[in-house]
């Protein structure tokens, strides 16, 4: 793979909970780019349905949804952990998007095909500006196919279900890591089999596994295929 110096496109997939946005957090910040975490569409689309008590099955309703929200993403506005505001309206759904509904619910409503067609549009007017970190399943297969790095975080379902868990507990709210294990092997079994998009890594995707490094090395091991 060839690229000029740094990559101007970076699209870093992987499998649920495997540390993809706190790298691309971080990596954007040191390059000077945009962090954009597309799973906060689909999580968006979600908790709307699941708000509107829409039948998750009913494809057309759940695409239409898709294709009328508005949903922005701003810098934080909060200093309570967050990375940027998400905004449905007026209103601040930053963390409602990341409740256990959510999480158990966002596969089904990400496999459509029509939902994923209104999302990836605006994902991908977004990321051919350049200057971007994107994060997904599908940003370096379909998103950003041309992107100049293509990172794929990968770590075993039980060390990404610590890390979630970990991570919940420090936000001070309950967790099961049982539960918490059991969403994330079943989000993966959904995104991985689905017919549009699936999670997979890019032929040309450098694939990193993480179960025995932290945040720090991968962070110092992508940095190094930036230069
Ligand atoms: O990355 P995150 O865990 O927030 O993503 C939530 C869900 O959104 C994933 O499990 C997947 O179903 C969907 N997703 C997707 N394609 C993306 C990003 C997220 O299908 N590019």
């Amino acid at each position: 793979m060839t690229h000029q110096n740094p990559p101007s496109i970076i699209a870093l997939d992987g499998p649920a909970a495997s540390g993809k946005s706190t790298l691309g957090q971080t990596l954007a910040n040191a390059l000077g780019y945009l962090f954009f975490d597309t799973g906060v569409l689909y999580r968006a689309i979600t908790w709307i349905a699941l708000q509107q008590h829409l039948n998750l099955q009913d494809e057309t309703a759940v695409t239409k949804l898709a294709q009328d929200a508005q949903i922005d993403i701003r810098p934080p506005s909060q200093k309570d952990g967050r990375a940027y505001d998400v905004l449905l309206g007026e209103r601040d759904v930053t963390w409602d998007i990341r409740d256990g509904q959510v999480d158990a619910n966002v596969s089904v409503v990400a496999a459509y095909a029509g939902v994923r067609q209104a999302l990836t549009d605006q994902q991908r007017r977004i990321g051919m500006r350049g200057k971007v970190v994107m994060v997904g399943r599908d940003i370096g297969t379909v998103v950003l196919q041309e992107a100049d790095l293509k990172i794929y975080l990968d770590a075993s379902a039980e060390e990404r279900a610590k890390r979630r868990f970990d991570e919940i507990l420090a936000r001070g709210e309950p967790a099961q890591y049982k539960e918490i294990l059991h969403n994330v092997i079943e989000r993966d079994r959904i995104d991985s089999t689905r017919a549009v998009a699936p999670l997979r890594p890019a032929q040309d995707a450098v694939i990193i596994d993480s179960d025995k490094m932290n945040a720090s090395q991968v962070y110092e091991l992508v940095m190094g295929l930036c230069k």
